[in-house]
């Protein structure tokens, strides 16, 4: 038998593992310091109550024979895809039920939807970016080619002229530095796929966090969209699902290239593949859409924005120049006096016993970068805040 050597081309995810060394070793030589972690991407607050006692009644269902289910549909039931539907028209954009489908999560699509595309594409990824786009695709044995994105383009990337792209990787509200696309550039990037034949791949895992006018919830609010554009999306950050394990991707009817459709083509892979998202968690999900589910989520989403806005605004009186903040629970600052992000994570850890994630692990351009979340209880966001402006106030 042969391995897969393209497993060569991908480097060793040292990332979070030397953070977490870091952090222990610290702990370890100084056991009286209380270290506060922003580092991680992961949601602190439990799920929605109205979100907990649907997961309970569909476990119920279950236990009786009348309500007892086996094998799901392949892309949802079609309460769940319903409840999406209704979501997605909240802000203007109509999808038929064919296009909604059900998964696990959107970490798992963003890696699946490779095998509906030849390997002969070439692969256009943002640079400093959410690692799954690049690995993914280097598994697979394809070319990658990163757009820069820096402090000059405010951590947006435009299409540029002369770059020949077939798949676009897009993450907004982005995944490591917060910055958020309106939908003029956005249109931008549509019309640049739609002209070369291109697909973007569209991110929108951090949507829920947008609150700004002019910003884009979904690729779909921009016309165009549908004839290149695959979505995805999760319950993970907009209801604390992460360990729950739920989300969606949308794949327009009219989406279609070399004659085939790529719409079809993801339903007959879901079918070979992947048997469904368990009853109870559809049901989990489902509840998030209610009225009351919503009021509940949003008490979660505005705490984490309430944190996003202490460290943000911690940064603004320090003068150091960030993204995200609004419209996302990532804050991404330069690293002042021009440190780089690893010694800036030593300085902060020394200094203020504060954890974060150096944005040199993200990408090239990533480097002299930092970034901090709003996932953490309030109290540790204060107190992070108060040491860190303690420690860089000159
Ligand atoms: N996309 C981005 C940009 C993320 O940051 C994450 C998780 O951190 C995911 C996707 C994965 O989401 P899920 O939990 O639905 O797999």
């Amino acid at each position: 038998m042969k391995l897969n050597t393209n497993f060569n081309n991908i480097k060793e995810s040292y990332l979070f593992a030397e953070v977490g060394n870091r952090a222990s070793a610290y702990s370890k030589s100084n056991p009286d310091k209380n270290v506060l972690k922003l580092g991680i991407g992961d949601v602190t607050l439990p799920l929605a109550p109205a979100v907990v006692e649907a997961l309970h009644s569909a476990v119920d269902d279950m236990a009786k024979q009348e309500t007892f289910k086996g094998y799901g549909p392949y892309e949802g039931y079609d309460f769940l895809r319903e409840s999406i539907r209704g979501y997605y028209k909240s802000f203007g954009v109509n999808l038929s039920l064919k296009e909604i489908f059900v998964s696990d999560g959107a970490k798992s699509d963003l890696g699946n939807i490779l095998d509906i595309f030849s390997k002969d594409n070439a692969v256009l990824v943002p640079d400093p970016v959410y690692p799954v786009y690049v690995d993914t695709n280097l598994m697979a044995g394809r070319n990658v080619i990163y757009a820069c994105a820096n402090e000059g383009n405010g951590f947006l990337p435009m299409p540029e002229k002369g770059v020949k792209a077939d798949v676009i990787y897009i993450c907004s509200p982005n995944n490591p530095t917060g910055a958020a696309y309106t939908k003029a550039q956005l249109k931008e990037w549509v019309d640049y796929a739609n002209s070369n034949g291109a697909v973007i791949l569209y991110d929108a895992a951090y949507e829920c966090f947008i609150t700004e006018e002019g910003l884009a919830r979904s690729i779909f609010q921009i016309d165009g969209a549908k004839t290149c554009a695959i979505e995805f999306c999760s319950f993970s950050k907009t209801a604390g699902f992460t360990g729950t394990r739920c989300g969606y991707t949308v794949v327009p009817e009219e989406l279609k290239a070399d004659g085939l459709n790529a719409n079809k083509m993801w339903l007959r892979r879901q079918a070979t593949k992947f048997n469904g998202v368990p009853y109870i968690v559809q049901k989990g999900a489902a509840a998030v859409f209610t009225e009351r589910g919503q009021r509940e989520i949003q008490q979660n989403l505005a705490y984490y924005r309430q944190n996003a806005k202490l460290i943000a605004d911690c940064m603004q009186r320090l003068g150091i120049w960030y993204t995200g903040g609004k419209n996302s629970p990532y804050i991404w600052l330069k690293c002042p006096d021009g440190l780089g992000s690893w010694q800036f994570f030593d300085l902060l850890l020394n200094g203020a016993q504060v954890v974060g994630t150096p944005g040199a692990g993200f990408g090239v351009n990533g480097e002299g970068f930092f970034r901090l979340t709003a996932f953490g209880s309030r109290e540790v966001t204060q107190q992070a805040v108060e040491r860190i402006e303690n420690l860089l106030r000159k």
